[in-house]
Order: structure tokens, then C-alpha cells, then sequence
């Protein structure tokens, strides 16, 4: 079967993990071969509840029953969606209240960057330095590392990249800008929070220029840093919110959410100037609905912050320089490249799925489903802990 894998499937890396799926339960992936993994980066940040939850797993099968497919994005009314973007717009501030589902984060990004173009009337971009926002053209745009772009140049016109947390550049974010682009924690940059200070004066420069904030919490929504969205830590609204990942527990789903006064501008000059056909399946936003009703009755988000409590308490001692991050959404910053391989490599050994993010090699990605025990918890910190101690 990996023949056939590395045959068939186009690849994306020389050294693919590989894994032979069977089957993946709760915090588990259980491989052909028999082995169990702990799945401690949930999919990337995707499946918060664990694998297959049954809440989740019974509203697929629901709606499997009724409908799939039957028509483009916003022209029929399709339950799922509907309840699905009230139960969110309801847990969102006043002016978040209208959603456009599309199928991943990517889209998610692609679609806010023309809303926001549209909307203005503008066309420059602010977007920040290490930043990932995915891998389309529009997307890559506004991510901020070099290696990822210069095969792909040229790529939109007038971005310009700021250093994340820093007061000095602000006043690049001015009446030309159609948009300000960020993660709240960026993710792939290495698992790094906005300063609340410095996220109030970017969002006063939107305001005073006329520039709308667009806030990618792709990666840290849904629970993963304790609150229901990132954005909520820090009491800084945005005009526009991405949205993906762990949106829909494990089907594919993206979204941005804005005002029905911004998208008003959808609507004409010309209609239909921007569509998608599967954008919010039906089978995707049924999963999304029973995924936000059982994080918002459970004590999901308190999970996050013990989870954050336990792991940033646990793993100290030489060769780890930090924990970062909120939640679930943390980052092991190690003191060298070797030391994080060889780590991820024996803890893999083990059982345990970490894992690397985009842009840094010295760090590795933690972020556990929030249904973790604190007994598979701990013998998770102890494998890490042991292994950091033999390689360091
Ligand atoms: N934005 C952020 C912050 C992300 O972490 C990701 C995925 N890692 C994306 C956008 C792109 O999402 P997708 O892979 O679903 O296109």
C-alpha cells in the first residue's frame, strides 16, 4: 500500500510520515500494522473533540440520509447551514453576524481578501512577517516567508509585510489599505501570541484609515486556546474572521464572517462575483453544528487552560528554552534543530504524534484534542520529558 501511496498520490515531501490509516478513535489513530498513536496535534489543530466523536459522527450520518450536494453555495436553503451559522453568529459580536461558507482555510482567506478589496474600493495589503495563511495564490500573498513564495512570484501586487508585535511600521496602514491581515497567534510562524497592546493600536490604525481587520483563526478557533475564538483573549474585534480546520470536527469546512452591511458588497457590481459550489456541503455544516453545540455544553475551553497548565508546569528542565502559546495551541521551543528531530523522531517511536510547524525548526507543535485525560496527558509529558533528557 505506501508503493501505491508514493506511487498514485502526488507528494508533498520527500519523507512522508507514511502511517497506514486504519482506523482512529477519540485521541487514537490505530495504523494497519497494529500500533496506536496519540494524536497530539489532533490533525493540525483539526479534530478538538478527538476522532470521530459521536455526536458528530451521528449528525453526518443524519444528514447523509436526507441530502447531499443539490445546489451552489446561497441559492437554496439548506438546513444544516442555516442552523449551523446561527448557532456561530450568535457566539460571535454584534457586527460578525453573517457567514459565507467555503470548503477550506485557504478559501476562507481568499474570500476575505476580495471582500475586503471590494468593499473599500482598495487594493493594498498590510499582512505581517512569518505569517501562514495558506497555500493559494491570494494566500501565499499575504504569508510572510520567502521560501514559500519566491517560486510562485510574481504574486498579488502591493503587500507589504510588517514585523508581528512591533509599534514601529503602523503607519504603513493607511488610506490606501483595503486590509490588514493577521493571525492572533500565528501558528506556523511558531505558535506566537499578538501582544494585547499592540493588537489595540493596529486595530485603532483600521479604524482611523478605513482599512478592515481581517483576523485568520484558521488555526486557533474553536476552543483550541480556551475561549471560542483567539480573538476573545484580547477584546479585539475584527471586520472579518477566517475560519477552518476545527470548524466542522473533522469534515472538510471553511468560512468567513463578516457584517451584512460588508457583504452587501457580494451581491452586485457584478451579481455573483464570487461563488463556490460545494462551499458549506451539507454533510460538512451538519458536523459543524454538532460540533459547536457539544463545545459550547462542555467544559471544553477550562480543558484547554488545564491542558496549557499542565503542559507549560510539566515541561521545563535543560535543552527546553519555553512553552508558548494559549490552550491547546502551544509550541516547545527546543534549543536546536537536532535535539526537536530527535524528539519528534523518538517520541514517534512511541506512540506519540508531534509535530514540526511551517516556518520553524526548533520547535514542536502541541496541540492535543481537548477530550485528553490527564493519565494519557501525563504519560504523554513524561515520554517528551524523557526524551528531551537523552538527546539534549
Ligand atoms: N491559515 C492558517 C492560520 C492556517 O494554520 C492554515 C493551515 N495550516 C491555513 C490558513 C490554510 O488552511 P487550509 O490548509 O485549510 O487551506
Amino acid at each position: 500500500m505506501l508503493d501505491k501511496f508514493l506511487r498514485h498520490i502526488a507528494q508533498t515531501s520527500d519523507t512522508p510520515l507514511g502511517l497506514e490509516v486504519s482506523h482512529a478513535e477519540g485521541p487514537f489513530i490505530f495504523t494497519k500494522d497494529g500500533k496506536r498513536f496519540v494524536d497530539f496535534i489532533s490533525g493540525i489543530a483539526v479534530s478538538s473533540l478527538g476522532h470521530r466523536h459521536p455526536k458528530i459522527v451521528e449528525a453526518i450520518h443524519q444528514q447523509v440520509d436526507k441530502h447531499l450536494h443539490v445546489m451552489v453555495y446561497g441559492e437554496f436553503v439548506q438546513q444544516p447551514q442555516v442552523d449551523f451559522a446561527e448557532l456561530l453568529t450568535s457566539n460571535l459580536p454584534q457586527k460578525l453576524n453573517q457567514v459565507y461558507f467555503v470548503n477550506s482555510g485557504t478559501e476562507a482567506v481568499e474570500g476575505a481578501l476580495k471582500l475586503a478589496k471590494k468593499y473599500t474600493g482598495r487594493s493594498k495589503l498590510v499582512a505581517f512577517k512569518n505569517s501562514y495563511h495558506g497555500d493559494t495564490h491570494g494566500s501565499l500573498s499575504v504569508t510572510g516567508r520567502d521560501v514559500y513564495r519566491d517560486p510562485y512570484l510574481p504574486l498579488l501586487p502591493n503587500v507589504h509585510f510588517l514585523d508581528f508585535n512591533s509599534d514601529e511600521e503602523l503607519d504603513v496602514i493607511d488610506e490606501e489599505t483595503a486590509a490588514v491581515i493577521m493571525e492572533p497567534i500565528q501558528g506556523e510562524g511558531g505558535i506566537i501570541p499578538a501582544r494585547k497592546e499592540w493588537l489595540k493600536k493596529t486595530r485603532k490604525k483600521c479604524d482611523d484609515s478605513g482599512a478592515l481587520l481581517i483576523f485568520d483563526e484558521i488555526q486557533s478557533g474553536f476552543g483550541r486556546t480556551g475561549k471560542l475564538f483567539g480573538f476573545e483573549q484580547y477584546q479585539v474585534i475584527p471586520d472579518i474572521l477566517c475560519l477552518a480546520k476545527a470548524m466542522a470536527g473533522g469534515m472538510p469546512m471553511g468560512a468567513f464572517v463578516s457584517s451584512r452591511e460588508i457583504f452587501q458588497t457580494f451581491k452586485y457590481d457584478p451579481p455573483l462575483n464570487h461563488v463556490t459550489t460545494f462551499g458549506g456541503h451539507p454533510v460538512s455544516a451538519a458536523a459543524a453544528h454538532a460540533n459547536l453545540k457539544e463545545l459550547l455544553s462542555g467544559d471544553y475551553f477550562n480543558r484547554a487552560l488545564q491542558i496549557e497548565k499542565k503542559i507549560k508546569t510539566k515541561l521545563k528542565g535543560e535543552g527546553i528554552i519555553e512553552v508558548r502559546g494559549m490552550g491547546a495551541m502551544l509550541g516547545l521551543q527546543l534549543k536546536s534543530w537536532e535535539l526537536t528531530k530527535n524528539v519528534v523522531e523518538a517520541c514517534f517511536d512511541k506512540g506519540i504524534l508531534l509535530g514540526w510547524t511551517l516556518h520553524s525548526n526548533t520547535l514542536i507543535r502541541l496541540a492535543p484534542p481537548l477530550i485528553l485525560e490527564d493519565e494519557l496527558l501525563n504519560e504523554v509529558l513524561n515520554t517528551i520529558l524523557e526524551a528531551v533528557k537523552e538527546y539534549n
